[in-house]
Formats: structure tokens, sequence, C-alpha cells
């Protein structure tokens, strides 16, 4: 007999949009849209925006004649037991807010909540580039850096799931100050931001007028700065990511953001720092690759958590 199909809705919260999709459990997306939210709405705003969110993919769902198995959220913060503890800066409020029980108590399903780049990562590892690995490192390359540690095919969050914040691994202990009140941090050096940053200063160009999308094309016109730069940014993210490799082994390093999507060859310029730092012995199983899921690993992810979670 076969097993019948499930479906979940996923919903991504980040700081400008709520990102939302009815996933099926073999990975296809039935209906997806997006909600604004604005940079001053509040607490109350957001929790509002997730209902509708989460009511527009339960109708999707009924027109389709699909009963839901659950809800799966990826939000900022630490999230712990369907509670974002806090640690959402970006987000108004955002704090001592259980999510689980607000939206199981609306809509009479179970809900899943994370960290959105625990869900990220761990949609990778259901429908993306990790699939059939049990063991992932993934991290994402933004704004900031985030990361998710999938072990023994369960994401690891470390007690009360405060941990696995793999931007925040040490590069440098006299280097520069970091986001987070630390210091020299993965994060502060090898971010898209910190590129920006870097080739901003080295070029002498207006940072206003310098993106990632730039110092891609710069890069691949061989311009000297950009070159530099984004060895540079390589470098430091093989450093980082070696120390990941020599502590969990992973099967698999997925790298994800937007700036993953600049080619394979930046994945390669990734992977040849990482095997250069990594220990042989640690890394023998560890390949380090793109990610694929795109724009809808939060929401793929999110759903991921329903089907990881309801027998
Ligand atoms: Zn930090």
């Amino acid at each position: 007999m076969t097993k019948k199909v499930r479906y979940a809705a996923g919903i991504d919260l980040g700081g400008t949009f709520v990102k939302l999709a009815l996933v099926s459990e073999d990975g296809k997306i039935l209906f997806s849209d997006k909600l604004e939210i604005g940079s001053k709405a509040t607490r109350d705003e957001i929790l509002k925006t997730l209902s509708i969110g989460i009511q527009k993919i339960k109708e999707s769902a009924d027109i389709h004649g699909f009963e839901l198995t659950g809800i799966g959220i990826g939000s900022p913060g630490i999230i712990y037991d369907g509670v974002v503890i806090g640690g959402a800066d970006n987000l108004n409020g955002w704090a001592n807010i259980p999510l689980g029980e607000i939206y199981s108590g609306e809509f009479n399903l179970p809900v899943y909540v994370d960290n959105d780049a625990n869900v990220m990562g761990l949609g990778e590892v259901v429908f993306g580039a990790a699939q059939d690995c049990t063991d992932v490192i993934f991290i994402t390359v933004g704004t900031g850096i985030g990361g998710a540690i999938v072990m023994n095919n369960q994401l690891y969050g470390g007690y009360k799931n405060r941990g696995a914040e793999l931007g925040h691994f040490t590069v440098d202990h006299k280097g520069i100050d970091c986001n987070c009140g630390g210091r020299g941090c993965l994060e502060a050096y090898a971010s898209t931001s910190a590129l920006i940053k870097q080739y901003a200063e080295l070029s002498g160009m207006d940072i206003e007028k310098v993106d990632g999308h730039y110092i891609v094309d710069q890069f691949k016109a061989g311009e000297p700065n950009a070159v530099y730069c984004m060895e540079e940014h390589t470098d430091y993210l093989g450093h980082g990511i070696a120390s990941f490799v020599n502590t969990f082994a992973p099967q698999k390093v997925v790298i994800g953001g937007g700036i993953s999507e600049a080619g394979q060859f930046y994945i390669d310029m990734i992977k040849k720092y990482t095997f250069r730092y990594a220990m042989p012995d640690c890394a023998v199983h560890t390949d380090v690759i793109g990610a694929t899921l795109g724009n809808n690993a939060g929401c793929m992810g999110a759903a991921s958590l329903v089907f990881k979670n309801v027998n």
C-alpha cells in the first residue's frame, strides 16, 4: 500500500515579509504567497499577519480538498518549545510569544516552531541539497551568517535550543567587534555585509553603490579589488567551515543565502579553503555544496518540521 501524501502549512517570518506555502510531503509547493509587514509593525500586527497567512494556506488546502497535517513556522530569534523567547532584533517586541499555543488554539492543528536558519537547514536536508544525509551543517550567508546543525537526522540546537549560532564562531580572538557583542566572529568577517564594506573601503567606492551582485560581476571581470575581497571572503568562510567539519564531520556542508546563487565558482572557492584547513581525517566523508531551495527554503523547511514531528 502506498503511503498517503500529507500536506502542511509552511510559514517563513522575516524582517519585512511573511512568506507562506502549502507544501506536500513529496516536496511540492501547491500554493504560495507573501504578506508585507511594515518596519514599524507591532507584535500584535505581526501575529495578525501570521494568522491571515495560515488562513490563506488553509483555504487553499480546502479548495484542493487536502487536509492539513500541521503548521510549521520559522521565526527569527531563540525558539524553545513553540515559544519565541527573544533575540529577534529585527522585529519589534518579538519576545516571550507562545506561537505554538496561539495558532494551535486558533486552527486546531499541531504547530511546530523553530529558528529561521534552523528551519532552512532542515528544509535542505528533507527536500533540498542534502537529501538522504543524516549529518549536515547549513550556513546561510547574507546580512549576517546563520547556521543549522543536523545531527543524526535531527536539528541540534543545544540545551533548550539556545545554540547553533554558527555565524558567531570566533575566527580572530583579537578581531573586529561583532553585532552579537562578541569579537572576531565569522559573521563580522564573512557576511555579505562585511564583504561589501571591505570592498567599498578598498576601492574607495560609496558603500551605497556596492552590493553583492556588483562585487561578483567585478570579480568575474578580474577586477583586482574584487578578486582580493572575494578570496578573503571565501577564505574566512572556509576557515569557519573547516572548524565545523573538524567538530561535526558532516556528510554535507550546504551553503545558502543570496550570494550562494552567484555560481558554482563561489561554492568551489569555499570548498577549496575548507579542505585546505580541515583535518583530512575529519573531512573524509564531507562535501561542500550550494543550497537548492533558494527563496523557498524557509517555507519548505517550516513544513518539514511538521512532517518530521507528526507520525
Ligand atoms: Zn558575533
